[in-house]
């Protein structure tokens, strides 16, 4: 068997890590999610000679994408500084690719201090209307609807669509603890809010599950 290049060997570490970390985030374990996405830089650059050499075109990376959206959602200001670290320090790699690498982390960075606008503004309130939320931090609403559909798709925000308009409200800090019951068999327990939202085994019934928030109170 012929022996593996560099080039195949440096995709295969990459791919790999891309299957964890899609795998993370679909367990809703985003924390471990982005980690793994920053590992896989380190095979980007020969990945990407590889690709443009063999497939005639460098494609988008998966990982870079995850990051880029990510990382402003969870307020995780240290993995856009080392895709920025990266990216300024390979500009032979930025270059190669098929998309304005470096323009787009300007915007994950804005969207990171608007994420952190909106939190700080709905972590002090009970609950907020869009348009409320849109007046006191300002134009264009793109930027606020733009976070606030992404953390409720996330778990992190609910819309309570009783009321008219609707209104918003986050469910608790990221670190805060929480009080949770598993959705088949009802076992009750508490756990960190990122650790709940993500999919755990129940103790008790062994079933892969969400626990749905009961409490705020642990
Ligand atoms: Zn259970």
């Amino acid at each position: 068997m012929a022996k593996k290049s560099k080039g195949e060997i440096h995709a295969e570490l990459y791919y790999e890590c891309c299957a964890r970390f899609v795998e993370q985030a679909r367990r809703g374990e985003y924390d471990e999610a982005i980690d793994t996405a920053l590992e896989s830089l380190e095979f980007v650059p020969v990945v990407a000679t590889y690709l443009g050499k063999t497939a005639g075109e460098v494609p988008r990376f998966e990982s870079i994408d995850f990051i880029l959206k990510y990382s402003p959602l969870f307020l995780h200001q240290r993995s856009l500084d080392i895709l920025s670290d990266f990216l300024k320090s390979k500009r032979s790699v930025a270059r190669k690719l098929p998309h304005d690498a470096l323009g787009e982390l300007e915007l994950a960075c804005c969207q990171i201090l608007d994420a952190h606008r909106a939190w700080n503004y709905l972590v002090t309130r009970e609950s907020v209307s869009e348009s409320e939320l849109c007046q006191a931090l300002g134009e264009p609403r793109d930027q606020w609807t733009w976070v606030t559909s992404n953390w409720e798709q996330l778990g992190l925000l609910l819309r309570d669509s009783e009321s008219q308009p609707n209104r918003l409200r986050l469910i608790g800090s990221f670190s805060q603890r929480v009080r949770g019951k598993c959705p088949f068999c009802g076992a009750m327990g508490t756990g960190g809010l990122y650790k709940l939202l993500a999919e755990i085994k129940c103790p008790r019934c062994q079933r892969p599950s969400r626990y749905v928030i009961v409490s705020l109170q642990a």
